[in-house]
């Protein structure tokens, strides 16, 4: 397995590995980026066909999050953990708390929260062993109702303002009517799909499991397709909310809709679809950009936090958008290279040429 010259190393700062034979823990940090602060990212757990499959994964979130916070304009840097195993039968108490030492044992320089396979008690449970860990604060929101510390209500707050963002700057509307398809009713799916519908937009979803495509259409009347025709649905707006690669060769062409605008991390499955999807006319909202609702909200834990500060900096996000959208337009430059060329100034990876 190459680490080095492994083509998403991408000038990492350090890449931890640990095993516990105790526990059974196998696990990697990526560690990024710190040149704006320490390196907060969550901790994934899943099943990975192979360790090469786990580093890949590892260092492209990783390097994301450095990306993700530097446009958030947030002191933070970028890193991301994994650990390997099946979230279902392989994450006991034991292994957790193993996973916390690790974290401690890295000094402060990655801060772990919840991620895909980890919820709030997991992150908790590390807790147990370090303070290097986040997204585990229970508090109000804005509405004043006590919310555990689970950043996913932030990201589906802050990826509603970029869709209403991206509708506004290429439809020229607001939401009513707009035909949103959703791919993924999760975490943030869901709550994503709450804010649309009270906006006015119409929904088209689909997921691999059927209680929530039942519940979608109970609560919101939602158009329900397989996940192979959501596509091709004749939509304003595809909104990827599931895992990785959502836009690749297959799936492009097949797209109708004219803005592309999701949670999901990684969205594009090769770097030339940023310019794939600009040539199909289709306006793509950046997925660090529009998906760092949830670690603005992580980044005000403590004991000053206040709901109303973090949702003025969320809907930040939307300003963030309409620069590199209007950018896009007068270079002709794809939005996801405009982002990556302004996040880099910001990580100190590539000298100023330009202010937006
Ligand atoms: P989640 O695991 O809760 O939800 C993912 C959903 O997608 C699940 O309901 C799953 O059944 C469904 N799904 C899986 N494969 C699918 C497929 N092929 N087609 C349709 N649906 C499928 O995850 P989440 O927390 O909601 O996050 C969603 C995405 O957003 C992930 O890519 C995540 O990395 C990203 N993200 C999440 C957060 C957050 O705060 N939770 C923050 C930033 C980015």
């Amino acid at each position: 397995m190459s680490v080095f010259s492994h083509k998403d190393f991408d000038h990492h700062e350090n890449v931890h590995f640990h095993h516990d034979p105790a526990t059974g823990l196998k696990a990697i940090v990526a560690v990024h980026n710190t040149s704006r602060g320490p390196a907060l990212g969550g901790c994934r757990m899943f099943a990975y066909a192979s360790d090469e499959d786990a580093l890949s994964d590892v260092l492209r979130l990783s390097r994301g999050m450095s990306y993700k916070s530097a446009m958030a304009n947030l002191p933070l840097g970028g890193g991301k953990s994994v650990i390997i195993g099946d979230p279902a039968t392989q994450k006991t108490p034991a292994l957790l708390q193993a996973m916390g030492k690790f974290v401690h044992s890295l000094g402060g320089q990655y801060i772990a929260a919840e991620d895909s396979g980890t919820s709030v008690p997991d992150i908790e449970q590390m807790g147990s062993m370090t303070p290097h860990v986040a997204g585990i604060q229970s508090k109000l929101d804005v509405d004043g109702r006590p919310v555990s510390g689970d950043p996913s209500p932030s990201t589906a707050y802050g990826v509603y303002v970029g869709i209403k963002a991206a509708v506004k700057h290429k439809l020229g509307s607001d939401l009513k009517g707009v035909r949103v398809a959703i791919q993924g009713l999760g975490n943030v799916g869901m709550y994503l799909a709450q804010y649309l519908v009270d906006a006015g937009a119409e929904l088209t979803v689909c997921d691999i499991h059927e209680e929530k495509l039942n519940m979608a259409k109970l609560r919101w009347n939602a158009n329900i397709v397989s996940v192979d025709d959501i596509f091709a649905a004749d939509v304003d707006v595809f909104a990827p909310c599931a895992m990785g690669g959502a836009i690749n060769d297959k799936t492009l062409p097949q797209i109708k809709a004219q803005v592309i605008a999701g949670a999901a991390n990684n969205q594009l499955a090769e770097k030339h679809h940023d310019k794939a999807v600009m040539e199909r006319g289709i306006l793509y909202a950046p997925d660090y950009v529009i998906n760092a609702g949830g670690i603005i909200d992580v980044s005000y834990e403590g004991p000053e936090y206040s709901a109303k500060k973090a949702r003025a900096h969320i809907d930040g996000i939307a300003d963030t958008l309409f620069e590199i959208f209007e950018r896009s337009d007068s270079t002709g430059e794809p939005t996801e290279l405009l982002a990556n060329r302004i996040a880099e100034e910001r990580l100190q990876l590539r000298t100023p040429e330009h202010s937006l």
